[in-house]
């Protein structure tokens, strides 16, 4: 711990960020990382605990107080290598991440947390601009091949981690490029491409190879992306590879039954969203779904849909309304009642800064149109009673909506996927497999193992990262009998 009394003296900085007339007439990530000076001072206030808290609420386990401290003391190389011996992509997570770490951080039971994600978006940036991160082949190749199917964050830290332990590593992407949600699902304010393809071109050089626009079975179902040219049987994977990794992702949408639904310009987010990705990387589109000029009703409050409002922001929306089915949250946590874990608060994300009207505690009945085209959405106010939903009597109301985008969540991985390598599933239709223990990550079918939200259901690009490591570690035991890979 550099500085004894850093807690005390300084405060927390939040990182800054362009203001919101001038960055939504852009794509770009508009929010800039901690200066020298400024990471110093956000490092020092880390007191070091006995027990960091931190540490545990990271699903990837970082290694917070040492990295803090490096980076208080100006060592900006061992704060990456330390960095990256628990993650294999901390860009990824320095921009998007939520930060379950600062909500566990000891500091943040009567003060302001360690501001722990600018600390590791610094470093990272620190590491990529001085050319600090380069690729790591393994020194001696054990002739096992490996098939990932799905390049979302699960996959990429599966596949990584599999090359370096020395084997033959092929990934299978159905779509056109590489990334999963990351790509095609992420906006490119809150986390440009750029940092995926300069991560496929380290992997690339650490021996794995990219199979875009390859689909794993053959039925698919058509409101889910899928640029795919070329189909590959599960089969031929299972027999042409050592072992299978399927990380394909939890991609079927929670749809929205009511009358009206049919009604051209109602949408899931993910018929929306990956369109905008493809246009600002360069792809000419016909037909893709634009906000412009329209009033835009979001469905569901999380970060999807949240997604959403600040894509139909930047199409010049004539207004965009978000509705939440939940009871609105209090605006800060009872912090004793809820620290170290997660806490239900309201979130405001940048996408609401930029305007939006929010509404918590309603329900859509139904949708309403002129020759098939959506033109209103008609909703009530309703309350919960002992855990169980009721309408609020004569609460009834209507607004207009050309677009209505649905993010509701998702509800499972796309069936067809683990139909088609025959594994078993959960009760919410997830790929079944255990996270500790012997035979962890491994399917009921030999030789493949399941990671990622395809696994765990719809989750987080951190818990994503942690299950392609330690699904990564599995594998290599299941191939070589042992592994010095980390879980
Ligand atoms: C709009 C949106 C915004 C989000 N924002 C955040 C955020 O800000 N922070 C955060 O932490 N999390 C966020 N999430 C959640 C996060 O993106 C996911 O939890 C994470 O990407 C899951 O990683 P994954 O690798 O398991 O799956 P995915 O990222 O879903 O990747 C799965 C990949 O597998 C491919 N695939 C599927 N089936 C096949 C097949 N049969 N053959 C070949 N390829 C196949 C898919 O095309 C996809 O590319 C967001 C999710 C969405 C939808
Ligand atoms: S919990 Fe907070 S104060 Fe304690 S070690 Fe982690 S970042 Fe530092």
């Amino acid at each position: 711990m550099g500085k004894v009394t850093g807690f005390m003296e300084y405060e927390r900085l939040k990182e800054a960020s362009e203001a919101p007339p001038s960055r939504m007439k852009h794509y770009k990530e508009f929010v800039l990382h901690l200066g020298d000076a400024e990471a110093k001072v956000q490092g020092a206030r880390c007191m070091d605990c006995g027990i960091p808290f931190c540490n545990n609420g990271c699903p990837v386990n970082n290694i917070i107080p040492d990295w803090n401290d490096l980076v208080y003391r100006g060592d900006y190389k061992e704060a990456l290598d330390t960095l990256h011996s628990t993650n294999n992509f901390p860009e990824f997570t320095g921009r998007i991440c939520p930060a379950p770490c600062e909500a566990a951080c000891t500091l943040g039971i009567n003060s302001d947390a360690v501001g722990i994600k600018s600390i590791e978006h610094f470093i990272i940036d620190k590491g990529w601009e001085n050319g600090w991160v380069t690729p790591q082949p393994a020194a001696v190749k054990t002739g096992k091949k490996v098939a990932v199917v799905g390049s979302g964050p699960a996959g990429l830290a599966a596949a990584q981690q599999l090359a370096r332990a020395g084997h033959d590593v092929t990934v299978f992407e159905k779509n056109d490029r590489v990334g999963g949600l990351l790509r095609y699902g992420i906006p490119d304010f809150k986390m440009e491409k750029s940092h995926i393809d300069l991560r496929v071109e380290q992997m690339q050089a650490e021996g794995v190879v990219f199979r875009t626009s390859t689909l794993v079975g053959k039925d698919f179902p058509a409101n889910i992306t899928n640029w795919s040219k070329e189909t590959v049987s599960p089969d031929d994977l299972k027999k042409d590879f050592d072992a299978v990794v399927i990380a394909g992702g939890a991609e079927l949408p929670r749809d929205l039954p009511v009358p009206g639904r049919e009604l051209k310009g109602v949408h899931f987010a993910m018929e929306f969203l990956p369109l905008q990705n493809k246009v600002n990387a360069g792809d000419k589109l016909k037909g893709q779904i634009m906000a412009t000029d329209k009033h835009v009703v979001v469905i569901g409050g999380g970060d999807t849909g949240s997604d959403c409002v600040g894509t139909s922001n930047r199409h010049g929306a004539a207004s965009v309304a978000q509705f939440e089915l939940m009871p609105q949250p209090p605006e800060t946590e009872n912090k004793p009642m809820v620290w170290p874990y997660w806490p239900t608060k309201l979130r405001t994300s940048s996408s609401h800064e930029e305007g939006c009207d929010r509404d918590w505690a309603v329900a859509t009945k139904r949708l309403e149109g002129k020759n098939g085209k959506v033109e209103k959405l008609i909703a009530a106010r309703v309350e919960w009673k002992d855990g169980k939903m009721q309408e609020v009597p004569n609460s009834e109301f209507e607004m207009k909506a050309d677009l209505v985008l649905l993010a509701m969540g998702f509800v499972s991985p796309v069936q067809q996927v683990l139909e088609s390598f025959g594994v078993d599933k959960d009760q919410r239709g997830n790929a079944k497999a255990t996270t500790d223990g012997e035979g962890c990550y491994k399917t009921s079918v030999d030789k493949v193992f399941a990671a990622g939200d395809m696994r765990r259901g719809q989750s987080l690009v951190v818990w994503a990262i942690r299950e392609g490591r330690q699904c990564a570690r599995a594998v290599d035991e299941f191939l070589m009998g042992s592994s010095v890979l980390p879980r």
